[in-house]
């Protein structure tokens, strides 16, 4: 495992995306000029309490010694899972980095810069669909695509070893509420002038067919909202502005008003309006305050919260924690999103207490209130067949979808020869017309805490799962420091055993395990917390491990106590 460059071949080497949902990044390099393309982040799991987000460890770069031929990033566009790591590169990298995005694009990582005090910053260059980029000897030419968020773009990266054509996220919708159209013909040309490797996001694999129009959502939302005869709550994804836009639309229409709830939802409008992405028609938005103003039946609430995520406003909602915004019976939810797989939990926890409180529930499993951004097997044909790559690399996607979409560049025509399915880390080599894998370099990934951007070793990690699963037991003795005997009676707090700590019998047997295991101990080791505290702990730890199969986090204090006290 090292990492290699034959010089006068393009490198791809995806960080990022390949074998896992999210942190979307890939390597470009062709001799001393290298581009990043997109900088995503990944949002955990349930079972990784506390972290916010995951990102690449960009330092790898500076290891290899590739970081300083990095000229730029270019981003395909504004989602979270291809921007949320830029702070982190340029931190990484230790220097300020130019990126290069649309105008929508550049708005969100600027919002996105804001929010963090790294030292690094960004220089952003506004680049635009049908523009041509240039770093050295490598040009990257921006096509516009259709997605879950506008001012969407494919790249294509034409460097003298060849082209590689990287689709970022798509769909391919023929009416697009912004009237920006799929650039077919864009397409179409390249695929005529020839790639070499097509780079194709595999989300929607799985999907047979096409991948409805959005516009098709908005149909579906007139016609639940029109039914409605009080208020409406819509959740969805901050930044789907073309969602947002229609919800205004039909509130404009319908005599409504809105009322926006949730912090990033506000920041991406405000981006957005700023913009010019959004078009608000006088006398549809209010304010929060206003809210207490607007009769119900005139009022649609939109909030974030659709993956159930625990502190965002729907959640707070469902949970009558919210004076503004109260649910009474008839009042319509809508969830206008996908519930992100690992989510499905908190989302139902959600869906279940609003029908507790005898809401009208809409949630994509029994209304049609959401389509998905990404293309559909059909879709993924299709742009197949425009470009007629020589070599594929499916991307965007765990395993699972990238074996599939490497199925279907079979069902295309293509070699199997000719397909790769890779890890990230891979290190790919184009040249003559051949894609192959050189070699790979282990790129690890840091779990970020909070708004202070900690990183979490793994071994934290663990500790709040088994926190969250098997509870906390503190152990605290008191050691007299001269004779090195222990002083009163060992103290056992317990934290979510509800069972333990109402068990006089086994409190008992705990505290004799610890004195026991403490009295074995030389009297030079009693003294010395280092020793003691693993011991303690390992006895406690194979204990509950036997006892009842579960491994709480133990957490002995030892206190010493100047000697000659009497017990
Ligand atoms: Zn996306
Ligand atoms: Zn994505």
């Amino acid at each position: 495992m090292a990492y290699n460059y034959n010089p006068g071949t393009l490198q791809i080497l995806p960080i990022g995306g390949v074998g896992e949902f999210g942190m979307n990044a890939t390597l470009y390099r062709y001799n001393d000029t290298a581009l990043i393309v997109d900088a995503g982040v990944m949002f955990p799991d349930t079972d990784q309490p506390g972290v916010n987000l995951i990102v690449p460890d960009y330092t790898v770069l500076n290891e290899i010694g590739v970081s300083r031929l990095i000229a730029a990033a270019v981003i395909t566009h504004g989602h979270e899972d291809h921007i949320g790591g830029v702070p982190f590169l340029c931190h990484d990298l230790g220097r300020d980095m130019e990126i290069y995005g649309t105008r929508l694009t550049c708005g969100f990582i600027r919002k996105r810069m804001e929010e963090h005090t790294f030292e690094h910053q960004v220089n952003l260059h506004e680049a635009a669909a049908g523009d041509t980029l240039s770093f050295g000897e490598i040009k990257v030419h921006l096509l516009r695509v259709t997605h879950s968020i506008v001012d969407c773009v494919s790249l294509v990266i034409e460097s003298p070893a060849g082209t590689a054509f990287h689709t970022g996220d798509f769909k391919v919708d023929q009416t697009p509420i912004d009237g920006k159209n799929f650039d077919f013909a864009g397409f179409a040309e390249w695929g005529r002038k020839g790639i070499n490797v097509l780079l194709s996001d595999s989300t929607n694999i799985a999907k047979e067919g096409y991948t409805l129009s959005e516009r098709t959502v908005g149909d579906s939302l007139q016609e639940i909202i029109e039914s409605s005869r009080q208020k409406v709550i819509v959740a969805c994804f901050s930044s789907h502005i073309h969602r947002i836009q229609q919800i205004v639309n039909i509130a404009k229409e319908l005599n409504r008003r809105v009322i926006l709830l949730g912090r990033s939802l506000e920041n991406a409008m405000a981006v957005a309006r700023q913009l010019g992405y959004l078009k608000m028609p006088a006398g549809v938005m209010a304010n929060k305050e206003e809210i207490r103003d607007i009769p119900e039946h005139r009022l649609i609430v939109i909030t974030t919260g659709s993956q159930g995520e625990p502190m965002s406003a729907l959640s707070r909602i469902a949970r009558g924690e919210t004076k503004q915004v109260e649910i009474y019976p008839g009042d319509t939810i809508i969830i206008s999103a996908k519930t992100i797989p690992g989510n499905e939990k908190s989302v139902m926890r959600i869906i279940n207490s609003l029908y507790r409180m005898e809401a009208d529930v809409h949630y994509e499993e029994i209304s049609e209130v959401h389509v998905s951004g990404h293309a559909s097997r059909e879709e993924l044909k299709l742009v197949f067949s425009l470009l007629m790559p020589h070599n594929f690399v499916p991307i965007h996607g765990d395993r699972m979808q990238l074996v599939h979409h490497a199925g279907l560049a079979k069902e295309m025509g293509l070699k199997r020869r000719r397909i790769l399915i890779v890890d990230s880390g891979d290190i790919l080599e184009l040249t003559d017309d051949r894609i192959r894998k050189i070699d790979s370099i282990e790129i690890n990934r840091r779990f970020i805490e909070g708004d202070r951007f900690e990183e979490l070793e793994d071994i934290a990690l663990r500790d709040r799962r088994r926190l969250s699963e098997d509870g906390l037991i503190v152990v605290t003795l008191i050691v007299d420091e001269q004779s090195a005997e222990l002083i009163g009676e060992v103290e056992v707090i317990t934290r979510g055993f509800l069972l333990l700590s109402d068990d006089e019998a086994e409190m008992v047997q705990i505290r004799d395990r610890v004195r026991r295991r403490f009295s074995e101990m030389k009297r030079k080791e009693r003294l010395n917390w280092e020793v003691v505290r693993p011991k303690i702990r390992s006895t406690l730890r194979s204990y509950f491990r036997k006892r009842m199969n579960s491994f709480p986090v133990i957490l002995p204090i030892i206190l010493t106590v100047p000697g000659g006290k009497r017990k």
